[in-house]
């Protein structure tokens, strides 16, 4: 049986850790649509180009390939044949793919990706519109969430593993500043869709919410 299991949610809720435990277990493909937003973003950027608008971004489309592939597990995304990597995961790349994310032109270029990937697997899929837009029909819905702080602090710890300098005081301002923009702009806002278990992981540890979910998706999965 092929299935979809949808897992929205603001940033830093732990989509990206708890689906990739998910798919692991269930032995699916995990697919982090944030990526491919942070992709166009960086050429966005490369390009010197403002993110904001909507006429110079959606005139740079045609220009970019994108293409998903899996290394140990781990999604990379190629841009134009060339792998991300890391490069996408600054929190300068943070702000440029929430901008670019707004325009519809940009978020209607990325739906035929997301679908035919759905289309040919059972997936798990982390991302923002996941269960209102992309696959309205998974079989699963979850909506992620924790306190600004608790997401903040997780990024922060997150950016500083890596190597990124960054405050933890600018990574929460950045943080509200991005779920502000996700939510209330009018193309696919970052809403849960009416038909989304809402789950709230403040103050739990990652297996620890991994292994309530595992529970809830084998119960609407009849597994
Ligand atoms: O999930 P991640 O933090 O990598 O996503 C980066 C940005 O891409 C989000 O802040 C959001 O603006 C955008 N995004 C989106 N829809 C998705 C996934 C990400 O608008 N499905």
């Amino acid at each position: 049986m092929s299935y979809q299991i949808a897992i929205d949610g603001p940033s830093g809720a732990g989509k990206s850790t708890v689906a990739k435990a998910l798919a692991a277990k269930l032995g699916i493909i995990y697919v982090d649509t944030g990526a491919l937003y942070r992709t166009v973003g960086y050429y966005v950027r490369r390009k010197e180009t403002d993110p904001h608008d909507a006429r110079l971004v959606t005139a740079l489309l045609p220009e970019i390939r994108l293409e998903l592939g899996y290394e140990n597990g781990a999604q990379q995304v190629y841009l134009n044949g060339e792998a991300m990597g890391d490069k996408i995961r600054t929190p300068e790349m943070s702000m440029y793919a929430s901008a670019v994310s707004a325009i519809g032109a940009v978020r209607d270029y990325l739906l035929d990706t997301q679908r035919s990937i759905a289309e040919r697997h059972s997936v798990i899929m982390d991302g923002r519109d996941i269960g209102t837009v992309i696959l309205p029909n998974a079989q699963v819905k979850i909506f992620l969430t924790a306190s600004n702080e608790c997401r903040a602090e997780r990024r922060y710890r997150e950016l500083t593993a890596k190597g990124i300098e960054t405050t933890y005081e600018s990574v929460l301002r950045d943080m509200i500043e991005r779920d502000a923009n996700d939510r209330n702009r009018e193309v696919a806002p970052a809403v849960a869709a009416e038909d989304a278990v809402v789950f709230d992981n403040t103050g739990m540890e990652p297996e620890e919410c991994a292994e309530a979910l595992y529970r809830l998706v084998k119960e609407k999965l009849g597994l």
